[in-house]
């Protein structure tokens, strides 16, 4: 028996938070006194993972699973599971990795809890802490089935070294009949060169930036910052942004280390959506704007005169 986790790639590459996820199923397997399989699909060199505590790491090397396919990628994973008799699955909390997720728990009967941000409180009785309340508290929640499937968000637990002896092995799976009920033909990228998931910096614009034609300074700190771009909703709505830009409660999930809010009130639907950044710099004209009240840094200036002044500054580093 072993704890299992479903590392997410990247045109060959594993993200940062595949890393994060083998980071926390390392402490799993170890409280439980048992080793870590790692499941990764596409990625020619894994070598990478034997530094995360990952012991074995089964390789799907197979041209119908390139582009990430839920149902087929969970039917995966439930074979992997069969072969090396897993009880506890982890993966990451990113959109693709909660689609999954639920899959997987139908396929398993297994208990789910995406959401998570903390080492397990204990793992017997299976008891983790997680998310709750539109990220405004937490909720200690155990998982009760025989099966388990944990659901690590971005930026909580971290990456931590664990040096392991890593042995590589293909992994050729049966792909039954109905596995590929959908299949992404094509797949157009709306966002910049770093995604909104993987960002450890998020710049984000609102309605008080007046216009699309005003983003050029977003894009530029973005630029400096090497962080991704974002909006709230009603910039989306209006065309000034790409969707694939809106964060909030109905728009991406942002879990970053930094989060820039310029020209954004703070309304609680965008709130829900970004507050489990780790840190939230917010720019605004109104001192009343609630977004305030959620930040850790608050400047309350014109963001026509901001935005290029700290530009400049951080130029200079
Ligand atoms: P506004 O509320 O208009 O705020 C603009 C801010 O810019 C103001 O605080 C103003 O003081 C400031 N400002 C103006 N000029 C300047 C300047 N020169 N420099 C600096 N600051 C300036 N919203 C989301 O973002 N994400 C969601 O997922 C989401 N989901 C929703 C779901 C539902 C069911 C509903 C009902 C609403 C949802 N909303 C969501 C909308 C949300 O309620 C707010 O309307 C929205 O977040 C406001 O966007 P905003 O802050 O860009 O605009």
């Amino acid at each position: 028996m072993s704890v299992l986790v479903y590392t997410e790639s990247e045109n060959g590459k594993l993200k940062k938070n595949a890393f994060e996820a083998a980071s926390y199923a390392y402490k799993v397997a170890q409280d439980m006194g048992t080793t870590l399989t790692a499941v990764s699909f596409g990625v020619a060199d894994a070598s990478a993972l034997g530094e995360y505590g990952v012991s074995k790491v089964l390789k799907v090397q197979n041209d119908k699973l390139k582009v990430f396919n839920a149902r087929a990628y969970a039917a995966v994973l439930a074979e992997a599971v069969g072969q090396e008799g897993a009880k506890v699955v982890i993966l990451s909390s990113s959109t693709d990795s909660k689609y999954l997720g639920g899959l997987l728990a139908g396929m398993l009967k297994a208990g789910y809890v995406p959401n998570v941000v903390a080492a397990p409180d204990s793992v017997t009785p299976m008891l983790v802490k997680r998310m709750a309340f539109s990220n405004k508290g937490f909720a200690h929640t155990e998982i009760t089935t025989d099966a388990k499937i944990i659901g690590v968000s971005n930026n909580a637990y971290g990456a931590h070294e664990n040096k392991t002896s890593l042995e590589e092995a293909s992994f050729d799976p049966s792909l039954g009949e109905g596995v590929f009920s959908t299949n992404s033909v094509n797949i157009d990228k709306v966002s910049g060169e770093v995604t909104i998931a993987d960002a450890d910096i998020v710049v984000s614009a609102g309605r008080g930036l007046k216009g699309p034609e005003n983003w050029g300074m977003v894009e530029e700190l973005a630029k400096v910052l090497g962080a991704a771009t974002a909006c709230s909703k009603p910039v989306s709505d209006m065309g000034w942004r790409p969707h694939g830009e809106h964060v909030g409660q109905t728009g991406k999930p942002v879990a970053s280390n930094l989060y820039i809010a310029i020209g954004i009130s703070g309304a609680i639907q965008h709130l829900a959506g970004v507050s489990a950044s780790k840190v939230k710099v917010v720019i605004n004209t109104d001192p009343e704007a609630p977004f305030f009240k959620a930040a850790d840094y608050g400047i309350v200036g014109d963001a026509f005169e901001v935005v290029p002044e700290l530009i400049e500054k951080l130029k200079e580093f």
